[in-house]
């Protein structure tokens, strides 16, 4: 057997969405991606939604927005994916690297507190695997220091936490489409927001700085207009080529009606883990997943002997990773690392087990069995 770690859950439903947009002929910035933000508001209950091409230009646009002055400080988790704290280098803002809380592995509220100085102009939590970090708590922290809040929700995708949706509770909230989230669009991202000056910022900021959607614009040559000017843009911020594109989108809109059920497989798998794990000694959930009351990206363990563990896996054909190597750890980030010690040191026991909607009962079985046969072994 062959179990991979992530999949994308595409098939027809995509295919044909494709296809619409090449018979319109129009797949760059166009009408699909203006109904996959209405859709993403419908759904997340956001005010404003704003699609670009990945949730690494979300981020930097999500601190972008707010020109901060060049050299401040931004408190991100050590343990997250590079794009979180690459979002401050590429606005010249130094990362703040906090540690994790040792039972959910989000961001650790005592370190943020420590880790705090007046130099810091931003948060960004992160639910890692989709465990909500405690908003109701950081936000108001955050809000008496004068801090943004920018959420990366990478890993999670309709979840609602004590009543609010993730990704709604800071000022930006950023989701990703890449392959091996909850949802796909090949690459991709989403800001949401409520506050409407920063979507008219951010939203103009995707595109080049141009603050008018160019297929609107393409319409107006042909439609009865007595006014020249209808070519005519202006540019009044510094802006990117971030924008998503009708084709991602079309993925998007077949994608995001397919969400509920993925995610909804996506639990059930996790409890079949949850349950299988009880009878075996020496591993542990990575966390304490809540599978019917969140979303997650991710499911795993820790272990003792990973590394071992983890060959064994891989010799029965089931794919494993490590989610991460703490950023603290990396040598980009030396010059802000090495200050978070219990994930520093604890990210060694983690074991990132097969997760995707496509999963079978079996092949969790399967994965469930390995592990096993591991532990009695190693316990005999
Ligand atoms: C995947 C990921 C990102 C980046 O998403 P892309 O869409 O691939 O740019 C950012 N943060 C976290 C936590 C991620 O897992």
């Amino acid at each position: 057997m062959n179990v991979r770690l992530f999949k994308p859950s595409v098939g027809e439903e995509e295919l044909q969405m494709i296809r619409e947009a090449f018979e319109r002929s129009w797949i760059g910035l166009g009408p699909n991606v203006s109904q996959f933000e209405a859709e993403w508001e419908k759904f997340t209950g956001c005010a404003q939604a704003v699609a670009v091409n990945s949730a690494t230009a979300a981020l930097h646009l999500a601190l972008a927005v707010f020109r901060f002055p060049e050299g401040k400080k931004v408190l991100v988790p050590s343990l997250t994916f590079a794009a979180t704290a690459t979002a401050a280098l590429y606005n010249r803002l130094q990362p703040v690297f906090v540690d994790s809380d040792p039972v959910t592995l989000g961001i650790d509220l005592e370190d943020l507190e420590r880790k705090w100085d007046p130099d810091c102009v931003a948060v960004m939590p992160v639910h890692y695997a989709g465990h909500p970090v405690p908003m109701d708590e950081l936000v108001p922290w955050a809000r008496a220091r004068g801090l943004k809040i920018v959420e990366d929700c990478a890993h999670t995708a309709g979840a609602i936490y004590k009543g609010k949706m993730l990704g709604l509770w800071g000022d930006i909230g950023c989701f990703s489409f890449e392959e091996k989230k909850l949802m796909t669009t090949g690459d991709g991202g989403m800001m949401v927001t409520n506050d409407p000056e920063l979507f008219r910022e951010v939203k103009a900021m995707r595109w080049v700085g141009i603050d008018k959607d160019n297929w609107k614009t393409a319409q107006s040559y042909v439609t009865a207009n007595r006014d020249a000017m209808h070519w005519f843009y202006e540019i009044a911020v510094l802006g990117y080529k971030y924008n998503m594109n009708d084709l991602a989108a079309a993925v998007g809109l077949a994608q995001l009606k397919k969400l509920p059920a993925m995610n909804r497989r996506r639990s059930q798998i996790i409890r079949r883990y949850l349950n299988g794990l009880r009878r075996l000694p020496g591993v542990q959930p990575l966390l304490p997943f809540e599978p019917e009351r969140y979303c997650y990206q991710m499911f795993g363990i820790r272990a003792d002997r990973r590394d071992e563990l983890m060959i064994h896996l891989k010799s029965l054909g089931i794919a494993t990773g490590c989610h991460y190597t703490p950023l603290s750890l990396q040598p980009l980030f030396a010059p802000w690392g090495h200050n978070c010690p219990y994930i520093e040191e604890e990210h060694k026991r983690f074991i990132t087990l097969p997760l995707h909607a496509d999963l079978t009962d079996e092949e969790v079985d399967y994965v469930l069995e390995g592990i096993e046969a591991f532990c009695q072994a190693y316990v005999a």
